[in-house]
This record gives structure tokens, sequence and C-alpha cells, in this order.
């Protein structure tokens, strides 16, 4: 039998891992920079949260989940996502009665949709983001627009761009809702299935649909801008200003639906521009969800956020060609020569280690010089030799690698020497 990772899955392999560790600390380090705290909710959920929240006419509730049964008889969903969970616990835990409003949140962690496989579109992902949640002051949503570029351009990348849209409030949406139907209808019969579904429940979806994207209606369809009340067009006026005042450029994109539903005001996504990088070019997705946590029982509380995955993250610093390199390399290798010198080594590795040093020492029972090249396969700073001289005088060889000089080191002085 030969088993493999599941389609649409991967693992990721040591020598890759330093790297998604590397976003991480980026994200989580900005994230405390703004004042935004962690929260870890559970990989499933209840079906109905994402059937309810996301939305039935969305290809993610339609196509896309991981739906199981329990034993005991309870539809669970693998989580597509984490703003549906982090709203539900933000209402279970009452966090709208936290003195500190809003509150502000970041995840990160898998998610799980069954998609078709391609470069960029995993089954299971891991999103980072972030949900700021109980205020409904425009400048949240540059605060969290800002905090999302800012994750990007401190892992060094630089060519992104930010595109931004208003959906408006419910009366703006309906009223485009009605011009949307009413544009569509005519010819609904040359839109695929999906679209013929979501012309009554949600003509917006259609705008986004992978399929019929070529149609000529497509590009005449009623754009929301027009529609946009006064007050959702001077909410919008007031976000723009500012992104201006944080000096963040965006590009205006009146077609820009994202993929979930309880989506209202503020839209946004962060592409790269790189030439190199593939088909799927948003890296980042997020928008202000304001009504979400009562569709699930909670009081009002007005929130925003974004999720970004960290594979599109890892392949867009490879298409600009910043993948990181600076692999974190060993402090210290030790090279014994005999069963004595052996035993002291691993003496002194156990203190290195407790001294915070990183160090590694041979486990094959390597020659000398295949331990040599061990240090050096390693980028070991610093390498340890350890004779039977050594061990009866109580010092070691300690050789750096970047000049290549060698001193003798009495073990006493050995960490403090390294320290240096
Ligand atoms: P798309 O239009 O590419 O399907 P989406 O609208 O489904 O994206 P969101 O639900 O907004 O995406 O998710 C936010 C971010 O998560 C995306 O911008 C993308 O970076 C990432 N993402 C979404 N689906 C996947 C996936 N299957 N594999 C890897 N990353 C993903
Ligand atoms: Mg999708």
């Amino acid at each position: 039998m030969n088993f493999k990772v599941p389609r649409g899955t991967q693992d990721i392999l040591p020598d890759v891992s330093w790297k998604w560790q590397r976003v991480e600390k980026i994200a989580r380090s900005i994230c405390d920079v703004y004042n935004y705290k962690e929260i870890r909710t559970p990989i499933f959920e209840q079906t109905e949260l994402f059937q309810r929240t996301v939305g039935d006419t969305t290809d993610i509730v339609q196509k896309e989940m991981y739906t199981f049964t329990d034993r005991g008889d309870r539809s669970m969903t693998l989580r597509p996502e984490g703003t549906a969970p982090v709203v539900r616990s933000f209402v279970e835990h009452k966090m709208f009665g936290y003195a500190d409003q809003p509150v502000k949140l970041y995840y990160t962690g898998p998610m799980f949709r069954y998609e078709r496989q391609q470069a960029g579109r995993y089954r299971q992902f891991v999103q980072f983001g972030v949900e700021a949640i109980g205020s409904d002051d425009p400048a949240i949503d540059a605060e969290v627009i800002e905090l999302a570029m800012n994750i990007y351009k401190k892992t060094g990348l630089s060519d992104i761009k930010l595109v931004l849209n208003s959906l408006g409030d419910k009366e703006s949406r309906d009223a485009h809702r009605e011009a949307l139907i009413a544009h569509f209808s005519p010819n609904i019969g040359e839109f695929c299935s999906d679209c013929q579904n979501r012309l009554e429940k949600n003509p917006l979806r259609i705008l986004d649909c992978k399929v019929d994207r070529e149609h000529p209606l497509m590009k005449t369809a009623p754009s929301l801008a027009d529609y946009l009340n006064e007050e959702s067009s001077a909410y919008f006026e007031k976000v723009k200003n500012y992104l201006d005042i944080a000096g963040i450029e965006y590009e205006y994109d009146p077609n820009l639906v994202r993929g979930l539903d309880y989506y209202n005001h503020t839209a946004f996504e962060i592409m790269s521009t790189s030439k190199g990088f593939g088909a799927i070019t948003t890296l980042c997705g997020g928008g202000r969800y304001n009504g979400l946590a009562e569709e699930i029982g909670g009081p009002a509380a007005p929130g925003i956020g974004f999720a970004l995955s960290i594979e599109r993250l890892l392949l867009a610093l490879e298409a600009e060609e910043k993948s990181f390199t600076d692999e974190p390399s060993l402090d210290v290798y030790i090279v014994t020569l005999g069963d004595a010198a052996r035993e002291k080594g691993f003496e002194i590795l156990g203190n290195l280690r407790e001294n915070g040093l990183r160090s590694e020492m041979d486990y094959m029972g390597r020659k000398m010089k295949a331990q040599m090249k061990s240090a050096d396969r390693l980028k070991a700073n610093h390498v340890i030799v350890i004779g039977e001289d050594e061990v009866n005088e109580h010092v070691v060889q300690l050789k750096n690698m970047a000049d290549r000089e060698q001193k003798r080191v009495p073990v006493e002085e050995l960490i403090e020497e390294l320290k240096k």
C-alpha cells in the first residue's frame, strides 16, 4: 500500500517550515503592535453557522464545505473561514460587554475547502486573519487595511496593490439588487445554472461568477457605485480619507465583490502585481460585516476584518524572488574523537543548549572528517573539536568558521567565549 498526502493538501517539510514560522512571527508581531490579541477557536463548528453567515448561495457553502455527521448525529463542518467562528465566539462569550471596545482579535490556523487543486488553491490552507468588532468608525477600517499591508511589507513584498470598493449598506444593496435582477433576467438562460439560482436569491453573486466572467452582460451590469445612498457614500469617503492620511494607495474597483454574503460597506483585496505570479493574484481579502453578530443571535456589533493565506504570501515572495534565504544556522557543532571525548561532548552540548545556543553533535558514528562535513552542511558558526588530549586537559578547540581561526578554550570559559 502506498500512502500519499490527500489531494489538495501538502506537507510543510522542514526545509520550508521555517519560512512559515517567519511569516507567522511577522504577522503576530504586527498584530501585537496594533494591539490585537490572539483568539483560538475549534477547527470544526456546527454546519449551520456557516450556512447562515457565509451564505447559502456562495461557492463555499454550495460546493466547498467538508461537512460530516458526527457520532451524535450532528452536522459538523471543518471551518472554511475564520470570521464566522470568531464572531460566534464573540457573541457566546459576550465580548460585547468588555470594557475595551472594539474587541480586536487575530487568529491563524488551517481552513478547509473542497476546491479544484491548482497553484495557490488548496483544500487545506492556513489563514492569518484579524477581526475588529464593536466599532463602525471608518478609521478602524483603515487600521485593519494598514495592518494587512504592513504584514506584506514586513515580509519584504513590494509588488502589491490594494483594491477597494464599497458594497454600501442594506438600503443601497437592495436598490442595486433590484437593478441587477432587471439587468440579468431577460437573458438569464445564457448563464450557468449557479447564476440562474443566484438571480433571485443573491444576484450580486453573479458578478463574482468564475464561469460566466466573460459574458457581455457582466460588463454592462449596473454598478454598485451608482446605488450607494448618501450615508454609504459618506462612510466610504471617510475610509478613503483615513487611508490617505495613512499614506496608503488604493485602486477603486466598483466590481470588487467578496465571496461571502456577510460583507457590507468596505470591501478590499490585496493583490500581487508581480509578473511571476500565477493566475490567482488575490493574496488577502477583507471587509466590513455590520449585522453579522445579530445574524447569529448576538446584539448589534459592527465589525471589520481580513484573512490572508500564508501559502499565497509565500508564493508571492517566490514570484518576486524575495523568498527568505537566511535560514537560521547552527551556533555550534561539536566534533569528537573517541568515546571519552564523545561523553564530554555530550555533556558540553547540554550546557550549550541550556544557554540558548543552537547546537548539535553527531549521532551516526561518523568519522571526524565526516563530522566536519556535517558542521559545514549545517552552516555552523563555530565548531568545537574534542579529542583525548582535550578531555584530559579539560579544554576544547574552538574554531570560528567565519575566519577559520582556532583557539584552545578551557571548558569553564566556553560559554562566555561563545557569547562574545
Ligand atoms: P478566491 O476568489 O481566490 O476563491 P475567496 O474569495 O474564496 O478567494 P476568501 O474567502 O476571501 O477567498 O479568503 C481570503 C484569502 O484566503 C484569499 O485571499 C486567499 O489568499 C486565501 N484563500 C482562499 N481560498 C484558498 C485556498 N483554497 N487555498 C489557499 N488560499 C486560499
Ligand atoms: Mg474561493
